[in-house]
């Protein structure tokens, strides 16, 4: 089949839940056995999202060949459980550094370059190259921002004019608020957005419509006169708590058949099992009758986004433990001493610290791992957890009580935690991390080799800062396990307490946590967390 164009555009504001639409049309095509891709744009001018503060964009996500990507390639790669590619990523900086470098190169001689038609023609050269090199039956495209900013308009115009040469829908994501004095829900909102969409040339096929509870037929009617749509072409996507059910929900008010019917194609056959698959591992998340309480300290606790994966990761092997994951987000930098962790800490049943970057917080969450090795708590940390877990044991166990990582003190005398050789020359800061997909060999007999239940492992990275290989006898000797390492073993991996209920990792697993595939080493850790609930109990 010719590949087919969804476009999902946001109007009105941003938050609404673009990125879960988008992988939950891809999880409905992919119930009638299409084979489908999503597909970001982001207007921002940087490269892309590696050099961003979590508070400022939220969690960067990683992909198996480097890119640094956003958040919403998580989601995607959760609910289509396919590994994406950074060709699927197009920013703003992406766009402008390649079409300056042809420019200079002199590609355009004697001509001026424009936004309209070098910009918006190397766009759809883009996202028909994608098509044609997944081959794939839809592609569907998330602008990301809002209808009317300037950062995405030329996105919108090239989208505009992709639906002159291909087969292209439009998928409009818009809010209908209700107001509590009037308790009616309101529509003019969706009606300025649209008129705002057609003045840039575009006619939405399909409105989803956030809204506060179910929309009511006459709002429905209401949407559908004023934008040229029949009713059965307006879903409503409330609040749901289980996001893995919106590719249900939506059909369920016929977002299939609007999709074939805006496309013109006859409805598909729907693969009942794929429907009872996800159904089956998703339906349970969050409604066991067993809670398990995990506390992850963190330094950007305050925005939720900048967890997203670990957050998800935690979902699914709880799921797959059979019990519901409560979060308590504990902010590192209020742990000031052993005192305040356990007081914090003392009604958690497992202990989390997450990746971050810089100084501050990290004697909180030094004071956090202290409390949970010395009171044989669950444990997992994850890359600077992983770091910290091995600066806590030097420093504790192992007697080294400066040890410390370069990274927070530049001239340690105890870099237990350091750069390597390679990255100490580097002067620049963009997409020159450890990135993307490593291979882990796995140690018999360890905590991670039941995690993985194999001598073998790949995992995804983002850090610069590794275990310093001067420092592994000494702290073998005092018995921390390194469990995994690189196939080479020049690069340790995974470390462990000789306890057996601390593992630190430095990868990202929770990069390829999905619903049905959890994370072996959340796994682990989660099944240790619940037995520690069950006896605590
Ligand atoms: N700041 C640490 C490093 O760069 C850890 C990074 C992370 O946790 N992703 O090595």
């Amino acid at each position: 089949m010719q590949t087919k164009y969804i476009v999902v555009l946001g109007s009105l504001l941003s938050g609404l839940g673009k990125g879960v639409v988008t992988a939950s049309i891809s999880k409905i095509l992919d119930f009638y056995d299409y084979k489908s891709m999503p597909m970001k744009f982001d207007g921002y001018l940087n490269y892309d999202c590696g050099t961003m503060n979590p508070f400022r964009h939220g969690e960067v996500f990683v992909l198996d060949d480097k890119s640094e990507v956003d958040m919403d390639f998580g989601t995607y790669e959760r609910f289509i459980g396919t590994d994406t590619d950074g060709s699927l990523s197009i920013t703003g900086g992406k766009l402008f550094s390649e079409l300056i470098a042809k420019e200079r190169n002199g590609d355009f001689l004697g001509r001026d370059v424009q936004i309209i038609p070098n910009l918006t023609d190397m766009i759809i050269e883009k996202v028909k190259g994608v098509s044609e090199r997944l081959k794939l039956d839809f592609l569907i495209i998330e602008v990301g921002g809002t209808v009317g900013d300037i950062e995405n308009s030329y996105f919108i115009e090239a989208m505009r004019q992709l639906s002159l040469l291909e087969k292209t829908i439009f998928v409009n994501l818009t809010y209908v608020p209700k107001l509590s004095s009037v308790g009616e829900q309101k529509t003019k909102p969706t009606q300025i957005a649209n008129r705002a969409l057609m003045q840039l040339g575009i006619r939405t096929d399909i409105m989803v419509c956030r809204a506060d509870g179910k929309l009511s037929s006459d709002v429905r009617d209401k949407i559908a006169l004023f934008s040229n749509i029949s009713p059965e072409m307006i879903m409503e996507d409330q609040d749901i708590r289980n996001i893995y059910a919106l590719p249900s929900e939506l059909m369920a008010q016929g977002m299939d058949a609007a999709i074939f019917k805006a496309m013109g194609l006859k409805k598909g056959k729907l693969n009942i099992d794929k429907v009872n698959a996800w159904g089956k591992t998703t339906k349970q998340m969050g409604s066991h009758k067993r809670s398990v309480k995990i506390g992850v300290i963190g330094k950007y606790t305050k925005l939720k986004d900048s967890y997203a994966s670990l957050t998800a990761a935690v979902e699914h092997s709880a799921n797959a433990m059979g019990v519901n994951p409560e979060i308590k987000w504990v902010e590192s930098d209020l742990i000031n001493d052993r005192d305040a962790a356990r007081k914090l800490l003392e009604d958690v049943s497992g202990i989390i610290i997450p990746g971050g970057f810089g100084k501050r917080g990290m004697e909180g969450m030094l004071n956090s791992i202290e409390y949970a090795r010395t009171s044989n708590i669950p444990f997992l940390g994850i890359c600077l957890g992983m770091q910290l877990m091995t600066i806590e044991y030097a420093r504790n166990v192992c007697g080294i009580r400066d040890a410390n990582s370069s990274e927070f003190e530049k001239k340690t005398e105890n870099p237990v935690i350091d750069l390597l050789e390679e990255q100490k020359h580097l002067d620049k800061k963009g997409g020159n991390m450890r990135l993307g997909s490593w291979p882990i060999k796995i140690k018999e007999g360890t905590l991670a080799w039941e995690a993985y239940a194999s001598t073998s492992a790949n995992e995804r990275h983002r850090h610069r800062y590794e275990f310093n290989n001067k420092f592994r006898e000494a702290m073998r000797a005092h018995g921390l396990v390194l469990s995994g390492t690189s196939p080479d073993e020049e690069l340790v991996e995974i470390v462990e307490w000789p306890n057996r209920k601390g593992i630190g990792t430095q990868a990202h697993p929770e990069f390829k946590s999905r619903p049905g595939e959890p994370s072996p080493i959340f796994n682990i850790f989660m099944k240790m967390a619940a037995a520690y609930a069950r006896v605590k109990a």
